[in-house]
């Protein structure tokens, strides 16, 4: 054990010094440890040589407090004595100044807020049910759970793109095995499963729906009082005063829609702040060159704002190729459109089927290459070389890949199979401009088409910095500070092994 523990600072430096001097001996032993006053022991191995200061140190780090507030105690003959820090630590000792072996909890003074009722936020509200944290509350501006992916974003059309496996809202090693969802739950089915799991699992009472933060002060105490707190445990107290204002639940996570009643706003303090905002929340918009000549369909494909019965007997252009363009790839097959073309600057890589099963249902996650081996099936039909593409960087000898994407995998065979049969086509290019039922490439190639469906992606909400009042992010804490945390889910792939293609238990600590 070294002696490089916090909490080194209330140790006088002689004594530091003189202890690692002193020649030490190796040889394996343990330790008794009892909390004074009760019967509970830990066993701990040791060395002959480790010192009462080193094992302080360690129930200091474990038990997250200072190591001066403990006193060592063992039997002497017919008598007890403290041990001093520099001895030896006897086989069999008692510890004064400490509960328990375990971690006290920390008592908030004030709640803990979390922001979101989407999957993220009711996972986090899961968790601290499960931990028997009861001193928090969930907000939202919208009326209902399920978050803005799935209300707002979705269409009615749109599926669970990854298969059952950690989907479900209650998958947990401590919970029976969920069995309440089909394999590729529609939004409907999905938006029915977080509300059931919801009322089933006690998140319910925690929520305040139809809320939403306008805005987070920062209270901090006198100079004085931070120092002192600083000094004593190396952090001061805060406390975050958000201002909620009544919604009437049809807000969504773009922020130019707030769905604000007018109805006064209120501040309530909070002792930590935690945000899953989403990040599927302000799509990309472009007007392409001689829309208003089109004689056909324009849609960006998403909130419902088109009826894909128009893509019947059609030719569609779907242009992009992320996730959400190869869902509509799919929508639009089950549509029997009569031939669609993907056009985009650059192909992402799309997953198959059985490739994201392959990754979901494995305990470890599957390296790069493997995964990359295991798309070839797949791509060999399209006569495509997924080592080519733009987001693949491999070594020469192709055991080591990192795939870096701005999108995330568009999961399906649809994709694979429409293109190897013909009636879809990948088209590498850019729009020049779109005439009558026509869309007129950089390279000059025009292709025909009755409909249009612009998938371009989305862009993150800056509102959410300014919220969290954001100057740096280091991990997931704004500032550093441990009681804010805010987390969006990646809008791209950026790894080297693959652990899930889907949201999971692990959500909560990206
Ligand atoms: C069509 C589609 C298919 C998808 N398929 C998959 C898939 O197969 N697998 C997968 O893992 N993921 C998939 N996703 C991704 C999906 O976005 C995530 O799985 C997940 O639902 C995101 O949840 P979230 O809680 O992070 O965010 P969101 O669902 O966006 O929820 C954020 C919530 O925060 C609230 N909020 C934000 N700011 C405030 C504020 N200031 N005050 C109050 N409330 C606020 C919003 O109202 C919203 O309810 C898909 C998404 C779509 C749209």
């Amino acid at each position: 054990m070294t002696l490089a523990l916090p909490g080194q600072e209330h140790v006088p430096k002689w004594l530091l010094d003189d202890l690692k001097k002193q020649p030490k001996s190796t040889t394996n032993t343990t330790c008794e440890l009892r909390v004074m006053g009760t019967d509970e022991v830990m066993t701990c191995p040791v060395k002959q040589s480790t010192s009462v200061l080193e094992i302080k140190m360690f129930l200091a780090m474990k038990l997250g407090i200072d190591p001066g507030v403990m006193s060592v105690v063992t039997k002497q003959g017919c008598s007890w004595r403290i041990q001093t820090d520099s001895e030896e630590i006897a086989r069999k000792v008692m510890v004064k100044g400490i509960k328990s072996f375990k971690r006290e909890r920390h008592k908030w003074p004030s709640p803990i807020a979390i922001i979101g009722t989407g999957h993220a936020g009711l996972r986090q509200a899961m968790f601290f049910l499960k931990h028997k944290e009861y001193n928090f509350i969930v907000y939202d501006r919208k009326a209902l759970v399920g978050g803005t992916s799935w209300i707002d974003q979705a269409n009615t059309t749109s599926k669970l793109q990854t298969e059952l496996g950690t989907y479900h809202l209650q998958y947990d090693e401590d919970n029976p095995v969920p069995k309440n969802m089909s394999t590729w739950p529609s939004t409907a089915e999905l938006l029915q499963h977080f509300r059931e799991v919801s009322e089933e699992y006690g998140i319910m009472p925690y929520c305040k729906m139809c809320t939403n933060i306008k805005e987070i002060k920062i209270k901090t105490g006198t100079k004085q009082e931070v120092q002192a707190e600083m000094q004593q445990r190396g952090w001061a107290t805060q406390t975050y005063t958000l201002t909620l204002e009544p919604t009437d639940g049809t807000g969504d996570g773009r922020g130019d829609n707030i769905g604000a009643t007018g109805a006064p706003c209120e501040d309530v303090d909070h002792s930590a702040v935690i945000m899953y905002p989403g990040n599927l929340t302000i799509p990309k918009r472009c007007e392409l060159p001689g829309e208003d000549t089109f004689e056909g369909e324009i849609s960006y494909a998403i909130m419902n704002d088109f009826d894909y019965g128009k893509v019947t007997g059609k030719q569609v252009a779907i242009l992009g190729h992320g996730a959400f363009a190869v869902e509509n790839l799919r929508t639009c097959m089950e549509f029997s459109c009569r031939q669609a073309y993907m056009v985009c600057r650059r192909k992402n890589l799309a997953c198959p089927r059985v490739v994201s099963w392959f990754i979901n249902q494995s305990v470890h996650p599957i390296s790069g290459p493997l995964t990359m081996k295991s798309f070839l099936p797949m791509y060999n039909l399209l006569g495509y070389d997924p080592w080519a593409y733009h987001s693949v960087h491999a070594n020469e000898k192709r055991t080591n890949v990192t795939i870096n994407q701005k999108s995330r995998f568009g999961i399906g065979d649809v994709y694979f199979v429409a293109n190897a049969m013909g009636i879809c086509e990948v088209v590498e290019d850019e729009i020049k401009r779109v005439s009558a039922q026509h869309v007129h490439l950089q390279s000059g190639r025009k292709l025909e088409a009755q409909v249009i469906l612009k998938l371009y992606g989305f862009n993150g909400n800056f509102d959410v910095d300014r919220l969290m009042n954001v100057k740096q992010m280091m991990g997931f804490w704004p500032d550093e500070d441990f009681r804010r945390y805010l987390i969006a889910e990646p809008i791209g792939v950026n790894a080297t092994n693959f652990g899930g293609t889907s949201f999971s238990p692990g959500v909560r600590v990206w």
